[in-house]
């Protein structure tokens, strides 16, 4: 264990498996404890016990619900004392052109991605502010930057995280709260393990480094922004891509 984040409290949304599980791993690693909420309530809940309860527990949370949030932040206070980072990483995929894609696809993926961090992001910073330090750490998308046929939903919501992302790092640096966004690539999960093999020939074709990358791969960036080594960032955004459409 590092201690890069020896004593910090982080919650983690869409934790139950993927790369959200991989930075709760990550965190507890670096000596942070950990709430992992996802609308898996079971997943979350194994993963806490895998974890250790006296470092992790596990709570369902529907990111889209102001109060759902609120909850999981209380429960954060009261459990380990403070919320010193937050991670908005919950989503879902509706992919489908604009021929096909239905009114309601549009919304849950706006909902879940961009409402969810959008709760995530303003709820814990009202903790974070009058502890006078925290870490906001917002989970976007190579496809919010490039666009991404068959995800005008996606790329949408991806690209507005980065927006709502920048607009609150600058509502809240003078509070000692730092906003940041990590833009992953092609990363192998089961988000990406229901693509069809056509699709995903297409983009490892457009990896310069060949590869898909690891939810660790991504969950090591978290862990950067979460503590102090990035004391002077923010606002920022990151790609773990392996180079794609750099
Ligand atoms: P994943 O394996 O599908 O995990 C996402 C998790 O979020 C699931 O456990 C899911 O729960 C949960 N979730 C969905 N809706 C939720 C809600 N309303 N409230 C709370 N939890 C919810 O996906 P992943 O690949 O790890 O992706 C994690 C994040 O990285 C997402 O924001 C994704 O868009 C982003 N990302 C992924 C890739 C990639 O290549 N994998 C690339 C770029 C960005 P259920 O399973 O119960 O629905």
């Amino acid at each position: 264990m590092s201690g890069l984040l020896a004593g910090r409290v982080g919650v983690v949304t869409g934790a139950g498996q993927g790369i959200g599980l991989a930075i709760a791993h990550s965190f507890v690693e670096h000596g942070a404890s950990v709430v992992l909420v996802d609308l898996n309530e079971d997943a979350v809940r194994a993963a806490a016990v895998e974890l250790g309860p006296e470092r992790a527990t596990g709570l369902r949370c529907d990111v889209t619900s102001a109060s759902d949030v609120q909850y999981i932040l209380d429960q954060a206070g009261d459990r380990f004392g403070s919320v010193d980072v937050m991670v908005n990483n919950a989503g879902i995929t509706r992919d489908a052109t604009m021929r096909t894609m239905t009114e309601e696809d549009f919304d849950q993926v706006v909902d879940v991605h961009l409402k969810g961090t959008w709760h995530g992001t303003r709820l814990a910073a009202a903790v974070m502010r009058e502890q006078r330090r925290g870490s906001i750490v917002n989970i976007s998308s190579l496809s919010g930057k490039v666009g991404l046929a068959g995800q005008t939903n996606y790329s949408a919501a991806k690209a507005g995280i980065v927006g709502l992302s920048k607009a609150a790092a600058k509502e809240l640096a003078h509070h000692g709260v730092r906003v940041n966004c990590v833009q992953p690539g092609l990363i192998a999960t089961a988000m990406t393990a229901a693509m069809p093999q056509r699709v995903w020939d297409q983009k490892m074709a457009e990896i310069p480094m060949g590869r898909p990358g690891r939810p660790e791969e991504v969950a090591s960036v978290c862990v950067f922004y979460a503590s102090e080594l990035s004391s002077y960032l923010t606002g920022t955004v990151t790609e773990v891509t392996g180079g794609r459409f750099m």
